[in-house]
């Protein structure tokens, strides 16, 4: 079963939206179960100041999603960037096992982002 964390971020989800002028942007997709997820960061002096996110999913896919958004806003990019699968899961107090995998798309689309980011930077320079 879902525990009382995992159901609150299913039920209202943070976070969610599209930033338009996005720094960086990463999706991630569970072909398994059809979830897919886009990840929006806005960035300054190092943070992400702002994040959102777009997902099409089951509830572990929403409720990750969500999760991760929460962990990632406010954080240094570099703290962002090492959001592991096991981090949000332990944040939403555990997954159904069967579930697992769909905790994997936050950290996934979120790293995307963040890359997307960097290689944005990379090119202005
Ligand atoms: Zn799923």
């Amino acid at each position: 079963m879902y525990t009382d964390i995992t159901l609150d971020h299913f039920k209202s989800p943070r976070n969610v939206g599209i930033i338009e002028d996005a720094d960086g942007v990463g999706s991630a997709g569970d072909p398994n179960c059809g979830d897919y997820l886009i990840i929006y960061i806005k960035v300054e002096n190092g943070f992400v100041s702002d994040i959102k996110f777009q997902v099409h999913g089951c509830c572990g896919a929403i409720a990750s999603s969500s999760m991760t958004t929460v962990l990632a806003k406010g954080k240094p990019l570099m703290a962002a960037y090492t959001i592991s699968n096991k981090d949000i899961m332990e944040a939403l107090g555990g997954l159904p096992e069967e579930k697992e995998h769909c905790s994997l798309l936050g950290a996934v689309a979120l790293k995307k982002a963040i890359a997307n980011y960097a290689s944005k930077l990379k090119k202005s320079q």
